[in-house]
């Protein structure tokens, strides 16, 4: 048998995940109204059979509680699931009563309330097929300490679940006047003709039977579907003389035998007093049944229309604004993922190996320069100008226009093989390594960029996380197997002619760059300080260095500040520089001693040249085959498995959604599919409703 009601609560739901704000895509609720204490928590857990809703004063209600009850006759017990939180199958109820709470309490009280409702589904044998929305704080409109605009934001809340078609159950409790009944009061605001209210009176118990059946039947507030008079909590068991379940916990299933038992009993033991009225929570589960099932009747075909014409604007739209390309946070990720990959095969194409060699050569380059500064270029200062002094180079441009003419000066031997071992020993399996990944990383954040991803914090994050740690698995191998390999030339290198020759090019042009350089720091400084007064200091601070200081003028120095005299110093270390670069230059490049590798102690600039070459060769090749193939071929399996092993479809939803074009677009697609679901379901129903009235006007 078709089970309509079921049916519609399920393309209810879908709908409210299309738009729960929307005046037209609705389908009936039950929402349950009820001021503090008239028993209304009570009327729920005795409709549910359990025991789940958060209690305590300070307004622990902050959020709509939407409840879907979905009959479940094979199951052995009640199960919970919340489907936002993708928590299932829950049995124990006290987890899912404390889970309603933090959920409540997640809000704020200075915001009281919130329009966001916590979904909730309940399976059980005992329970009909319903679906029922818990208001919040709904004492608080009534509350006169409230600010104005709390108590507003709550009736616009409230208001909007009062409306039609959802069928209101207002809970009143019989001890108490109904002139007095908030939910009553709220109720015939929004349904004034009492067509969808059904009223229910608690605590019957409390009051005589006689007055009991007065209110089930009054006339002062009629209701076109009647009272309902209920027992929703037994008397405190271990007070009574059942003795049943004194001193014991009571489970959730015992106290809800004991409330059915208690009941049942006390409309029997009076069942005079209630004759011709509806009584009993087995009665109010009947009836809210009945009345929700012939509400979901009535808005069958206007929802359905409602749906048809929803889904024919979305498609519209889709196709217009996207050209009704389908579109999924899956499918998008794995269309630009598949995008990286074939980027990082080509790169691995591309990015050659002389491309990794001059990278590795150009770094080396600026430590054979280094060092050739710090041992030949230069002198430590001896000197005393003054505490602001840059080290003289006069003593090493003296030094080193000796440099020619004694080469066999075991001084100068010993200060290349110095040099030399400085070079090989500077840790070239690390600096090689870190270089090259990096410049790997910095190539895939650009092949990121050159697609949608560009867009994507996250999902950036995540690619790189992705690279780095493909590298980082084999950053220390490598790093080890490089320095293996350059060991030998810690001790000696071996030089053929065509690398002198080679060498010697690089070291000429070497030189030629580093006097480029000087030079431009030159008219820097000049443009900085005045053509005219740079000479002024420079001429000063030469007097001062010199042995003859007498010359010196002491009203001389007045004018000059001591950043200008900072300055001064570096213009003559400047030009000093630029008189050794050029001496050196002409001496590599056409001094005929330089031609031989067998003069390497008076060519300093070749041999190192050749040394750092031979490094870079040699690193470059383990560089390749240990690091680099080994990430070609493992960081797009590392791709997939990041993106699509390890992430859960919301944290692929969420990545995907960073970009607000693509939201769009996602979002659209998923409602044209909920409203296409629905449609479907929708029209399921609707074919059996019309088989069965067929069936019916044929007999
Ligand atoms: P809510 O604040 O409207 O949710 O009310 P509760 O369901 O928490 O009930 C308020 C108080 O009334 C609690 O102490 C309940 O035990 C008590 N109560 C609820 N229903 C009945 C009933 O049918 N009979 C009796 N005697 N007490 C009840």
């Amino acid at each position: 048998m078709l089970n309509l009601t079921r049916q519609m609560i399920e393309i209810r739901n879908i709908l409210t995940r299309v738009d729960s704000q929307s005046d037209t895509l609705k389908l009936p609720s039950i929402v349950v109204v009820g001021s503090q204490s008239s028993g209304k928590s009570s009327v729920l857990e005795a409709i549910v059979g359990q025991e789940f809703l958060p209690k305590g004063n300070n307004m622990v209600t902050r959020r709509p509680i939407e409840l879907t009850l979905v009959n479940a006759p094979e199951s052995a017990s009640e199960t919970a699931e919340f489907p936002a939180l993708n928590m299932y199958n829950m049995t124990d109820f006290q987890t899912v009563q404390k889970t309603l709470f933090d959920l409540n309490m997640a809000v704020p009280a200075s915001e009281c309330i919130s329009n966001d409702p916590i979904q909730i589904t309940i399976r059980s044998p005992r329970v009909p097929d319903l679906s029922l929305v818990d208001l919040p704080g709904y004492i608080q409109v009534e509350a006169d300490d409230q600010p104005a605009e709390l108590k507003q934001k709550i009736r616009t809340l409230c208001n909007r679940y009062l409306e039609a078609p959802n069928i209101i159950l207002a809970i009143s409790s019989a001890d108490v006047d109904l002139a007095n009944s908030s939910a009553l009061r709220a109720a015939k605001m929004a349904d004034p003709r009492g067509e969808r209210t059904v009223g229910v009176i608690t605590k019957m118990d409390l009051v005589d039977p006689k007055i009991a059946r007065r209110i089930l039947l009054n006339r002062k507030y009629p209701l076109r579907m009647g009272y309902v008079g209920v027992i929703t909590k037994a008397p405190n068991p271990t007070s009574k003389s059942t003795g049943l379940f004194s001193r014991r916990q009571v489970s959730g299933f015992q106290s809800y035998v004991a409330q059915q038992n208690f009941e049942f009993n006390y409309f029997k033991d009076n069942k005079d007093e209630f004759s011709g009225t509806s009584t009993g929570t087995r009665i109010l589960k009947k009836k809210l049944m009945k009345v929700l099932e012939k509400s979901m009747s009535a808005s069958l075909r206007p929802t359905h229309m409602a749906i048809r014409q929803e889904l024919e604007e979305t498609s519209y739209q889709f196709k217009v604004e996207f050209n009704d390309r389908p579109l999924t946070p899956q499918m998008y990720l794995a269309n630009n993922i598949d995008l990286i990959k074939v980027a990082t095969k080509e790169l691995s194409r591309n990015f050659s190996r002389n491309e990794l060699r001059s990278l590795l050569k150009n770094e080396l380059d600026q430590k054979v320069l280094n060092l050739l500064a710090e041992r030949y270029w230069n002198r430590p200062f001896t000197g005393n100008i003054n505490e602001l002094s840059l080290p003289s180079l006069e003593p090493a441009l003296t030094e080193l226009s000796q440099l020619s003419a004694v080469p066999e000066d075991s001084y100068w031997h010993k200060k290349l093989d110095l040099t030399q071992s400085s070079l090989t020993k500077l840790g070239i399996g690390r600096l090689s390594t870190s270089l090259v990944t990096g410049a790997m990383l910095t190539e895939i954040n650009n092949l990121v960029d050159g697609t949608q991803l560009t867009n994507h914090t996250l999902a950036r994050q995540a690619v790189e996380d992705a690279a780095k740690s493909v590298l980082k698995s084999k950053y220390y191998f490598t790093a080890d197997q490089v320095e293996n390999c350059i060991k030998p030339y810690k001790y000696e290198v071996e030089l053929e002619d065509r690398e002198w020759a080679a060498s010697k090019e690089s070291a000429v042009n070497l030189l030629r760059e580093e006097m480029r350089q000087c030079d431009l720091a030159q008219s820097q400084l000049k443009k900085e300080i005045g053509g005219r007064k740079l000479p002024q200091v420079m001429k000063y601070l030469e007097k001062l260095s010199s042995q003859n200081k007498g010359e010196v003028d002491a009203n001389e120095a007045l004018g000059f500040s001591k950043a200008l005299l900072e300055k001064g110093q570096e213009a003559l270390f400047l030009r000093d520089r630029m008189k050794l670069l050029k001496m050196r230059y002409q001496f590599i490049k056409s001094s005929k001693k330089c031609q031989s590798k067998d003069n390497k102690y008076q060519c300093p600039e070749i041999f190192l040249d050749a040394v750092a070459t031979k490094l870079t060769s040699t690193a470059i090749l383990f560089l390749n085959v240990e690091l680099l193939s080994d990430f070609y071929y493992n960081f797009p399996r590392k791709l997939d498995d990041e993106f699509f092993k390890n992430m859960s479809p919301e944290q692929l939803e969420s990545f995907a959604k960073e970009d607000p074009k693509i939201k769009k677009h996602i979002e659209l697609q998923e409602r044209k599919d909920l409203l296409e679901e629905a449609l479907s379901k929708m029209e399921g129903v609707l074919a059996i409703q019309n088989q069965k009235s067929d069936s019916k006007s044929n007999s």
